[in-house]
């Protein structure tokens, strides 16, 4: 059993909070994402899980036990980092047994433990090269054949797919989830990339500042985000988020009016919508603004358009769409997509 239960967990330097009164139960077999971008904490949380920094103040749990005060090596889990850490003048092998030699696994379970986990991340054939004579994406995949040999309780996963170029980074973040699926180990994984986070997670905790922002399913979150950061952070393009004024469910500013919405605010809000709900339309529309750029994506084509006050707002047409930078173009933007925050806190208003 692999349950994660951090409570009111923090991490403070001096009068500077890292990590700032977190809680999550994460239950066993998990694959939790934390995503954020770069200072937001994230990999001080997972250090934390991994006893390789200290609590400031909060409790640990893991399998029903405190972790607090455990040293990294009795906490049973695995890591895996962007640099792979591989040992240079050990083969493929070797590099995979090491955390058996360490752990003090008897010698007669290694070779069948070693081809087994080298099997599951396709490196049978490289078992005999050192680091130095392998690809990155084929570097990566001894890091998780060596974590996934110890048949951990939990693995860590701190920006695993980094350093590679975006074709691997697809692959490989394939075989993570293939992996998950046929081992479900629960799983931390750090990333400041939306992409990975939607793809493989469970479920994903958005931080900002130390701060979880929300704790969701993947789709949960693209769906309803709890406030503006989280809906410019989930989904590409980001939510366009357009400020202006509501009274009687009608949303307007200078160049847009979306009437029917739902909700009995007043007073300055920010409207939400993402790009793949706006249609452009030929005549009439509730939004009208010239082009800015266009980018033709070969499946569909990405308008932007400026409103007032300079605001860029993304418009998802077809791949057929013509239209040339200046024009103008309408567009309907339909209630039902709508999201509604308050220009203040940026809560998300429901
Ligand atoms: P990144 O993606 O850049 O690694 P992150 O979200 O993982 O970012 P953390 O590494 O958890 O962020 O760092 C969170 C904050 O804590 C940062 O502002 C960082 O500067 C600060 N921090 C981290 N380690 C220390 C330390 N040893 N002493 C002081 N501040 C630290």
């Amino acid at each position: 059993m692999a349950e994660i239960h951090l409570k009111n967990v923090s991490r403070r330097w001096h009068n500077f909070t890292a990590v700032d009164d977190l809680t999550l139960q994460i239950p066993d077999r998990e694959f939790l994402v934390l995503l954020g971008p770069s200072g937001c904490g994230k990999s001080t949380t997972m250090r934390m899980i991994a006893g390789l920094e200290d609590v400031s103040s909060g409790e640990i749990w893991m399998g029903g036990k405190l972790m607090n005060h455990l040293e990294p090596k009795d906490r049973d889990v695995s890591m895996v980092f962007q640099s792979y850490g591989l040992y240079p003048n050990m083969t493929v092998y070797e590099n995979i047994r090491f955390p058996l030699k360490i752990r003090g696994i008897p010698a007669s379970e290694h070779k069948q433990r070693v081809m087994k986990a080298a099997e599951m991340v396709e490196l049978t054939p490289f078992l005999d090269r050192r680091p130095a004579a392998l690809s990155g994406g084929q570097r990566q995949r001894v890091a998780l054949a060596r974590a996934i040999v110890r048949e951990p309780n939990c693995f860590l996963m701190d920006e695993p797919l980094s350093n590679l170029d975006a074709k691997l980074r697809v692959s490989t973040r394939a075989q993570i989830a293939n992996l998950h699926h046929a081992l479900k180990t629960t799983t931390i994984y750090v990333t400041h990339d939306q992409v990975e986070a939607m793809t493989l997670a469970d479920r994903v905790v958005v931080m900002k500042g130390g701060i979880a922002q929300q704790v969701g399913k993947p789709m949960e979150i693209y769906d309803r985000p709890a406030n503006t950061f989280v809906a410019s952070f989930i989904g590409s393009p980001a939510m366009n988020l357009i400020d202006g004024d509501i009274a009687d469910g009608t949303f307007s500013n200078p160049y847009l009016t979306v009437s029917g919405l739902p909700h009995a605010a007043r007073g300055p809000v920010t409207l939400g919508f993402r790009a793949e709900d706006v249609s452009v339309v030929s005549e009439g529309g509730n939004l009208s603004a010239p082009v800015y750029s266009v980018e033709n994506l070969g499946d569909s084509t990405m308008f932007a358009i400026k409103g007032a006050h300079d605001d860029l707002i993304s418009l998802k047409a077809d791949k057929t769409a013509r239209m040339a930078i200046g024009e103008t173009v309408h567009a309907h933007v339909p209630a039902a997509a709508c999201h509604v925050f308050d220009r203040e806190s940026g809560l998300r208003i429901d």
